[in-house]
């Protein structure tokens, strides 16, 4: 299940996934540089492009490197092939047991099984992993194409799925190298772009995180419908028929109260009675009275309601 660690994860994501312009001119020069390009030449230069590689030579961070070389993709001057995407990835089919018998009847695939182990960890019996050829090469101290075989040989034995990238990875300039100073970045359009990532991703925690109605609901109320119909199979729709006991319902009805008049402000009673889609019985009408004896709530004299303290 998510947590509030996640979200935060996501929130502060979106913010990195366009890198300042100082950043994405730095970026642009280093390729350069790696490539030994001048100003003016090479549109439409193909190379074998390991990105992690690129970064670690000039001590750029990987994540921050990553996002920087799509936004130069993004604003036209780089090319990256299908498998800048999608590396390989790798996965144990069968259990630590069995890989072990592996390892003692293949000494040859020892070390590899070894390094796959100390670099990837345990999710490799759990699920696919992203795997960097070159990188696990290096490691060994063989060629990539040694490794590869390796690879395919654990794979043949049934052992290993081997989800093999198609080729490798290809940059290509697609504009005359220009001076990375005078980079002509469209600023603003990455700032917007910058900015709809953003929003998208609080949008999305906001959704996550919210308790006061039914998630289709709320998706709807996102979209501009309404409807009083909850669906009946989120998670919130299951969480709010299991309260089914009057103290649980009670409770849980008094907090969407609370959170929904945090989130805005000031609400009048009918506002509060739409906004969590529930009829003006005597009974609820009774929680949100309680709410206000015990001080939690406070009525304005222009009838609106608010959390206490709040105006
Ligand atoms: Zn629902």
């Amino acid at each position: 299940m998510v947590n509030e660690e996640d979200f935060e994860q996501v929130l502060n994501r979106s913010e990195q996934v366009y890198p300042p312009k100082e950043f994405l001119k730095k970026v642009y020069q280093c390729l350069a540089n790696f490539y030994r390009i001048a100003v003016g030449s090479n549109m439409l230069s193909s190379f074998d492009f390991e990105w992690n590689e690129f970064a670690k030579t000039y001590d750029l961070g990987i994540l921050e490197t990553f996002y920087a070389l799509k936004v130069l993709e993004e604003e036209g001057f780089i090319g990256l092939s299908e498998s800048f995407y999608a590396p390989s990835k790798i996965h144990f089919r069968v259990d630590p047991a069995r890989l072990y018998e592996v390892q003692i009847a293949h000494a040859k695939l020892d070390p590899l099984i070894k390094l796959l182990l100390r670099t990837y960890g345990g999710n490799l019996f759990s699920e696919y992993i992203k795997i960097q050829e070159p990188k696990l090469a290096k490691s060994l101290q063989i060629s990539e194409d040694q490794l590869i075989k390796s690879l395919q040989l654990l794979a043949q034995f049934e052992v290993m799925d081997y989800d093999q990238r198609k080729d490798k990875p290809q940059l290509t300039f697609l504009t005359p190298r220009y001076d990375a100073g005078k980079l002509p970045l469209n600023l603003k359009r990455i700032e917007q772009r910058r900015e709809l990532t953003i929003y998208k991703a609080a949008k999305m925690v906001e959704y996550a995180r919210q308790t006061r109605i039914c998630r289709t609901q709320y998706i709807q109320e996102y979209f501009g419908e309404k409807t009083d119909n909850s669906c009946g199979i989120c998670d919130w729709c299951k969480e709010n028929m299991k309260a089914q006991d009057p103290e649980g319902t009670e409770s849980k009805f008094q907090s969407r109260v609370i959170e929904t008049l945090t989130e805005s402000g000031e609400l009048t009673l009918q506002q509060i009675l739409e906004k969590l889609r529930v009829p003006a019985t005597e009974k609820n009408l009774n929680f949100i009275r309680q709410l206000q004896d015990q001080g939690l709530i406070t009525l304005h004299q222009n009838g609106k309601l608010s959390i206490h303290g709040h105006e």
